[in-house]
């Protein structure tokens, strides 16, 4: 009896160790790019529960399921710095991020822009609730605090009303925003003054936060715009992020090599600035932004739209709309989520005019008269511009996605299968650093965008050459595809390139 209770003992703790070796899924013999900039090595992965269990040269291993990764790429997913999957998270059949996780995307930011909610808690639990596809990080952001505080309207605020402001920048960041995100771009957003803007930011430097912005201007005063950008982080001290980076209008064709310049020197001189991209030339964003004058904007769409039948008003905005060429009305072509409104996507504002028989300022009012949020795609980017920027070791992989855009869809497939492998702009291990690794360390999302043990295990395995971004910019809402497999905290989103409809993501805080 003894001797069989000694053997028991014997071999129990055995049988535990060799429960604990057996992972959940071994993949061996992948190429593995760590995420940190290093080149491709052999190496088999082990996963066990979320986390990445072993990183080694053993192909032996016990597992529930081994996966042969010969012959393909093992990285971390995809991080997407910018991004308007809010409105996809909050919706049944649009939390999994298809079209996300179809490119490898297993981390997405929301609140870009300075759209997102200071109440962050409260949508991570919404979130929660419902299951996500990704992980979700977010921003908090500058709009609803200005709207809550000062309303629509063009105001400044008074001494208390910036330390109410405050009060909630700060309520964000105890609550795990990376930082504060604004839109110079949006009411009521662009009517602030740069000191305002950077007394908030000096709350999110508190907390070891970032400043990340859509800039005042991406076109003519680009130049003013970067150098609000740099006196932000200087002053405020905090790093600094500038969100899909661009020069729009051909009058700026070109000009990528100034704000390279500019950006380069501040960066020599110490200062943590960084951009993200996406690989299009034309934007998205509403029709109003770029269609009406700047005071037509002012209260938001409801007084927008009041002035559009406003005699006076009606009149100005006439005349400034009367202004736009032939050329610039063949760059703005209609695309829009609005199932209402679908019917005219891939229209551009010249073609409106000719199937309407009506002038420009009218084919405007019209537009904006019966769908105030009417979006836009704007053909005003150079491809040299483009490449340009992508080129700088600044400059991170970002999709801006959420709306009818190539870019929603393509993003991260466009810089794999083009930039990297077509065109050779930059190596494989570059083009996964730049969404990953960079990314992660940048905005101090913990323990992700590396492959390494203890992180979690979001891991994306591919052939690049199989990698193929079907959207562009005349047939938008295709998958992209070449994910064979995509684990999100260890569990498969794609397995044998099919969607498993599992809701993996968990909200992550920026690390303390
Ligand atoms: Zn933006």
């Amino acid at each position: 009896m003894k001797k069989v209770i000694l053997a028991l003992g014997l071999l129990c703790p055995g049988i535990l160790a060799a429960q604990q070796e057996v992972f959940d899924y071994f993949i061996k013999n992948a190429t593995v790019y760590d995420g940190t900039g290093a080149a491709g090595a052999k190496r088999s992965v082990g996963i066990r529960n979320d986390k990445v269990a072993y990183v080694g040269l053993d192909t032996l291993m016990e597992a529930k399921h081994t996966i042969d990764g010969t012959g393909y790429v093992l990285s971390p997913g995809f991080i997407d710095p910018h991004t308007h999957a809010d409105r996809w998270l909050k919706d049944d059949n649009t939390k999994y991020l298809y079209p996300w996780i179809a490119q490898g995307v297993t981390t997405v930011f929301v609140g870009s822009d300075g759209f997102g909610t200071y109440e962050i808690n409260k949508e991570f639990n919404l979130y929660e609730q419902k299951g996500m596809g990704a992980n979700v990080a977010a921003f908090v952001g500058f709009g609803p605090i200005r709207s809550r505080v000062l309303g629509n309207d063009v105001v400044q605020p008074d001494k208390a009303d910036l330390e109410e402001m405050k009060l909630l920048v700060e309520q964000g960041m105890q609550e795990g925003a990376l930082g504060l995100s604004t839109g110079l771009l949006y009411v009521p957003q662009i009517w602030s003054e740069t000191p305002e803007i950077i007394e908030l930011s000096k709350v999110a430097a508190k907390y070891g936060g970032i400043y990340d912005t859509h800039m005042r201007s991406e076109s003519g005063n680009i130049i003013n715009s970067v150098r609000e950008v740099i006196s932000i982080g200087q002053t405020a001290a905090l790093p600094v992020h500038i969100s899909h980076i661009k020069v729009s209008g051909m009058d700026n064709w070109g000009r990528s090599t100034e704000v390279i310049d500019l950006i380069n020197k501040e960066r020599a001189a110490g200062l943590d600035i960084t951009a993200n991209q996406y690989p299009f030339v034309a934007s998205l964003t509403g029709l109003k932004n770029g269609l009406l004058p700047k005071w037509a904007l002012a209260g938001g769409n409801a007084k927008m739209v009041n002035r559009l039948s406003d005699p006076n008003d009606l009149k100005k905005i006439k005349t400034f709309l009367k202004k736009r060429t032939d050329e610039q009305n063949k760059r703005v072509v209609i695309s829009s989520l609005d199932k209402k409104i679908q019917h005219l996507n891939g229209k551009s504002l010249y073609d409106l005019c000719q199937e309407w028989k009506m002038p420009i300022e009218e084919v405007g009012v019209k537009l904006l008269k019966e769908h105030p949020a009417v979006s836009g795609m704007s053909f005003s980017m150079d491809e040299q511009d483009i490449i340009s920027f992508s080129k700088e070791p600044w400059v991170m992989t970002g999709s801006d996605g959420g709306g009818f855009h190539p870019r929603t869809y393509a993003t991260f497939t466009q810089i794999v299968e083009n930039f990297c492998m077509a065109k050779e702009i930059f190596p494989l291990e570059w083009a996964i650093h730049r969404a990953t690794g960079m990314t992660a360390k940048k905005f101090k999302i913990p323990s992700r965008g590396e492959i390494k043990e203890g992180y979690y295990a979001d891991i994306i395995l591919f052939k690049p050459e199989e990698v193929k971004a079907h959207s562009d910019l005349v047939n938008i809402d295709y998958l992209s595809e070449g994910m064979r497999y995509v684990f999100v905290n260890g569990e498969p989103v794609i397995a044998e390139r099919d969607f498993t409809k599992e809701l993996p993501g968990k909200t992550i805080k920026k690390a303390q």
